[in-house]
């Protein structure tokens, strides 16, 4: 990132935050897909297990005409008109049944069976509902019971036609891998087990309505019924799913085998044996049909049950897949919102100030390195532009230390001059203690007047310079030499005591009594002398340069190349 310019890392973050969108996308897109066509999946298995329930409603209806066909075949003159009209009514209820249906069979996308419902299943019931009324027709003396058998027959041929177009939506299903489509099969077993059931009386019928013994056709049709019957129920259980054996299911299922297996299937048994031992039946054809009427609705109680709790699972499996689906939809828009906003946040609140900092900085230090020529690199990043504002900084210290130093400095000795003795006497005085602390010493050349009356002024200046040069020698740096005024020089030291003082002040004095001076000017070695007055502590600057003045003029009274204090 410190090697990174601020356009760079823009770049990266809008590559970084599209790798983040284009991977949401990934994840997120495959998993609503996913989700949706769980969705579509439960929506179509719950249209369909409608569809079917409306065929399977159906075939109970049309199985249920037999009841008022069988009554107005089996009626007297006096009921006769009141039975055929209650056929009439059901039959046209029936009718509008199967217009109902293969409206919903084309809702739900089974146009070909309901065309098979239109042409099969009408021409059949025709059929049918043909031979009853042929059948009712008759007088008395001219029926017999195949008549009655056929008619029968053909009513069951309309079963029939439901029983192939509900394996034929069945078959044309999408809705399989769903929860629901363990009940398709269920539903069409449940169907057969229906059919089946309804088939073992019906197929004695006409022999027992008659008195007659039952003809070797029936008698094995209706014993493959009973058999029928019984596999099914034992295989209804085995394809129910286990979350789907409710109490209600197991007390339905149980009442199919106490009252319609054990109970139903066993008077139809007794009338086949009488049939066979050619006794008299124990029951007329329409006790027949009582007794077998309250039997059979266990079966038709269990069928409904079953229709309806799968398509309760399948309403509660569509809104589950909805639910799922919509949950995946937020989650993943959640997702991609807050990727979005992060990234406008991250350029606006984060990199734009960053760029703005960048350029005010590049900016300053544009400013300030018009002064000192042009930058050397070109600082495109944030760093790099705190960097070289460092260094134009940097600069302009030393140039300004050198300012000061100029300006503090006397340009004849190179020692402080009096606007650092200024300075200086301002930062004493800001302490505490103040001068009580500090040592002064004043140094004077010995009648240097003499010697620019002698050699001449620069002579003189060459002079000052030595002895200044002397005294550099033998302060220490953190004591302050100053040149005072011509010839005379200030040396302050913080902290000393007078004792300590006068040693430093007679050193120097005797260095310079001692030395030769040679002046280059004149090729000649000349000897120098100063004086020197010793101060210590003071309330005040004037007070602590008055002592030691005092001093100076005692050293020069005493005989100059002396030290007093
Ligand atoms: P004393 O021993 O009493 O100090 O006698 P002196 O001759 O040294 O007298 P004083 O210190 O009063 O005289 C200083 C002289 O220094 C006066 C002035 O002409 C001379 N002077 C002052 N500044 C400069 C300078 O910058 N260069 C030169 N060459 N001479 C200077
Ligand atoms: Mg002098």
């Amino acid at each position: 990132m410190y090697k990174l310019s601020s356009e760079h890392i823009r770049q990266r973050l809008l590559l970084s935050m599209l790798i983040i969108i284009v991977s949401l996308l990934f994840l997120s897109v495959p998993l609503i897909v996913s989700s949706y066509q769980i969705y579509q999946k439960a929506d179509r298995a719950l249209t369909e297990i409608s569809a079917l329930r409306a065929v399977a409603d159906l075939a109970n209806k049309i199985s249920r005409e037999r009841a008022p066909a069988n009554n107005v075949m089996s009626s007297n003159a006096d009921e006769f008109a009141a039975n055929k009209q209650k056929l009439q009514s059901y039959r046209q209820e029936v009718d509008a049944q199967i217009e109902q249906t293969i409206r919903i069979l084309n809702k739900a996308g089974f146009p070909v069976q309901a065309q098979q419902l239109s042409s099969q299943l009408i021409v059949s019931l025709q059929q049918g509902r043909q031979a009853v009324d042929a059948y009712a027709a008759l007088n008395r003396s001219e029926r017999h019971s195949s008549q009655l058998d056929h008619a029968i027959k053909q009513m069951f041929g309309a079963w029939d036609s439901c029983r192939f177009i509900l394996k034929n939506v069945l078959e044309h299903s999408e809705g399989k891998g769903t929860d629901v489509s363990e009940y398709y099969t269920l539903i069409l077993i449940l169907a057969d087990l229906r059919d089946q059931a309804g088939r073992v009386a019906s197929n004695i019928m006409a022999a027992v309505a008659f008195n007659e013994k039952i003809p070797e056709d029936n008698l094995a049709r209706s014993l493959q019924t009973q058999h029928q019957a019984k596999y099914l129920w034992g295989v209804v259980n085995t394809i129910q799913p286990e979350q789907g054996k409710t109490p209600e299911y197991l007390a339905l299922h149980e009442q199919v085998k106490t009252q319609f297996l054990d109970k139903g299937i066993p008077t139809v048994t007794a009338l086949i044996n009488q049939s066979l031992h050619d006794q008299a039946y124990s029951l007329t054809g329409t006790q027949l049909t009582g007794v077998m009427v309250d039997k059979f609705a266990t079966v038709v109680n269990l069928q409904t049950y079953i229709l309806d709790y799968s398509v309760r699972v399948a309403q509660s499996e569509k809104r589950q897949a909805q639910q799922q689906f919509i949950l995946t939809l937020m989650v993943a828009l959640i997702c991609l919102i807050t990727a979005i906003f992060t990234m406008i946040y991250a350029r606006n609140g984060v990199i734009k100030p960053l760029i703005k900092a960048r350029n005010a900085i590049l900016s300053l230090a544009q400013h300030q390195v018009a002064e000192y020529g042009p930058l050397s690199d070109d600082p495109e990043t944030l760093m790099g532009a705190i960097k070289k504002l460092k260094q134009v900084l940097k600069q302009r210290d030393a140039l300004e230390f050198q300012l000061r130093n100029v300006a503090n400095t006397d340009n004849l000795t190179g020692v402080s001059n009096r606007l650092a003795l200024d300075e200086y006497i301002q930062y004493v005085e800001k302490k505490p203690e103040g001068f009580t602390q500090t040592g002064l010493i004043i140094f004077d050349i010995d009648d240097f007047k003499q010697v620019n009356d002698s050699f001449g002024h620069i002579v003189g200046d060459e002079v000052i310079r030595l002895v200044a040069e002397k005294l550099q020698f033998n302060v220490r740096t953190s004591d302050l030499l100053v040149r005072y005024g011509g010839d005379e020089f200030l040396v302050l030291i913080d902290d000393v005591n007078s004792q300590d003082a006068l040693v430093v002040a007679n050193k120097i004095l005797q260095d310079i009594g001692r030395s030769d001076f040679y002046i280059a000017e004149i090729n000649e070695n000349i000897q120098i002398s100063v004086s020197a007055g010793v101060a210590i502590g003071a309330a005040s600057w004037m007070g602590l340069l008055e002592k030691a003045d005092r001093s100076l003029f005692q050293a020069k009274e005493n005989g100059k190349n002396k030290v007093a204090g």
